[in-house]
């Protein structure tokens, strides 16, 4: 087999008069070499010479390095350091990218983001790396390094991707009844078996989900120092199963119990059996805000002051239809941004809107994050 043919271009850069090529071989598993490749005339500095040089030939191998397979694996103990200082070396401000190896696209990535290039050459390079990164996608990236206090605030939307349903995403809802009529204090008191019943079915769809790569990426993010709070409409205790722990459950938990005449506490085999209160004969209940009750106060407090402080604000998968946490996207000062699988022209107060599922949008912006 002729050797040259396993050749792959790893990072092409165009500038005037010419490219230059970063070729890759993979020599077996884990181990790949480099080699330099320069065409037409170039003037900038090259890496084994100091001196402005004209180079019309091609530039033959200049390091042997490993790399391992999967960019989520550390460079400890390979040579990649070599290949960045082989990238580091140009011009990058005036050199375009003309094509990226999938392979070696977030590490490259990494060594770019780091440079101070203009917004516009910076987007060049995003969507080089990622060809499916859009300008919103890339606007919401730009926000959360430019932002120094970021609030998150998620409805039932940003769960539908880990299989519960939202309420007002009406296709096969249970039973054909509108969730918004049992949700309440009126279905409460007045009609227990349904309520008790939607509860029971809500509680055997939770057990069998768990957090999706959504949450997780809000978990990292905070962990980065990119998001600050999380308040959320969602009962379902994802964001904090994600290792979010800034969480302010603004519609409570679905995962707790209580008496809903004396407050006592009850566990969920208690709810689940249909047993009254041990205490006071009462109805048992999930802590769960209904329709018609106060939110909790600390929570609420908690995220408005987190809104009046934030330069940006991500609002994902809420038809922002509940009251009053409807009103919180419009309590900042901040920069605003609605993600949500069906946008309208009511979204149109918000600064930027991206029409996408939550999980996908998320994982779409993760791959810009250092
Ligand atoms: P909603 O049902 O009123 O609206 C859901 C929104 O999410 C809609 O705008 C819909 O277009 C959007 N959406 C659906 N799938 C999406 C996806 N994959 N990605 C992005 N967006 C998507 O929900 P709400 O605004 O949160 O208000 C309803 C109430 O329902 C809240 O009080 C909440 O407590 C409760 N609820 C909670 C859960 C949960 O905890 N997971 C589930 C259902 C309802």
């Amino acid at each position: 087999m002729d050797i040259q043919e396993s050749w792959q271009p790893i990072l092409i850069l165009g500038g005037e008069g010419g490219s230059v090529t970063i070729l890759g071989k993979n020599i077996g598993n884990t181990e790949w070499v480099f080699k330099k490749r320069t065409n037409e005339v170039f003037s900038f500095k090259e890496m084994d010479n100091d001196q402005n040089i004209e180079d019309r030939g091609t530039r033959q191998i200049k390091k042997v390095i490993k790399v391992k397979p999967s960019i989520k694996q550390t460079m400890e103990g390979t040579n990649w350091e070599d290949a960045i200082t082989m990238i580091e070396e140009f011009p990058l401000e005036q050199l375009s990218p003309k094509n990226v190896h999938p392979f070696f696209n977030k590490r490259i990535w990494d060594i770019v983001s780091k440079r101070s290039l203009s917004k516009y050459k910076l987007k060049r390079w995003a969507k080089a790396c990622f060809p499916t990164i859009t300008d919103e996608i890339f606007e919401l990236y730009e926000a959360l390094y430019a932002s120094i206090h970021t609030v998150v605030l998620t409805g039932a939307g940003m769960s539908v991707e880990s299989g519960i349903p939202d309420f007002r995403s009406k296709s096969g809802w249970w039973k054909n009844i509108d969730p918004l009529t049992v949700a309440t204090v009126e279905a409460l008191e007045e009609n227990y078996d349904l309520f008790h019943e939607f509860y029971t079915v809500r509680l055997k769809t939770l057990g069998g989900c768990k957090p999706h790569e959504g949450h997780h990426i809000l978990g990292k993010w905070e962990k980065k120092g990119l998001v600050h709070e999380i308040a959320t409409q969602n009962v379902d205790g994802f964001h904090t199963m994600a290792s979010s722990s800034q969480v302010d459950q603004l519609h409570g938990s679905i995962r707790t119990f209580r008496c809903h005449q004396c407050g006592s506490e009850a566990s969920l085999d208690q709810f689940i059996n249909k047993e009254s209160c041990s205490l006071c004969n009462g109805k048992l209940r999930p802590n769960v805000v209904l329709f018609g009750e106060m939110l909790p106060e600390q929570a609420w407090n908690n995220a408005l002051n987190h809104m009046q402080r934030a330069n940006l604000v991500i609002v994902i998968g809420t038809s922002l239809k509940v009251y009053p946490v409807s009103q919180l996207p419009q309590m900042t000062n901040g920069k605003t941004i609605y993600i949500n699988k069906e946008v309208n022209d009511l979204h149109s107060f918000f600064d930027l809107t991206i029409e996408g599922s939550a999980k996908e949008t998320l994982s779409s912006v993760d791959q810009l994050i250092r």
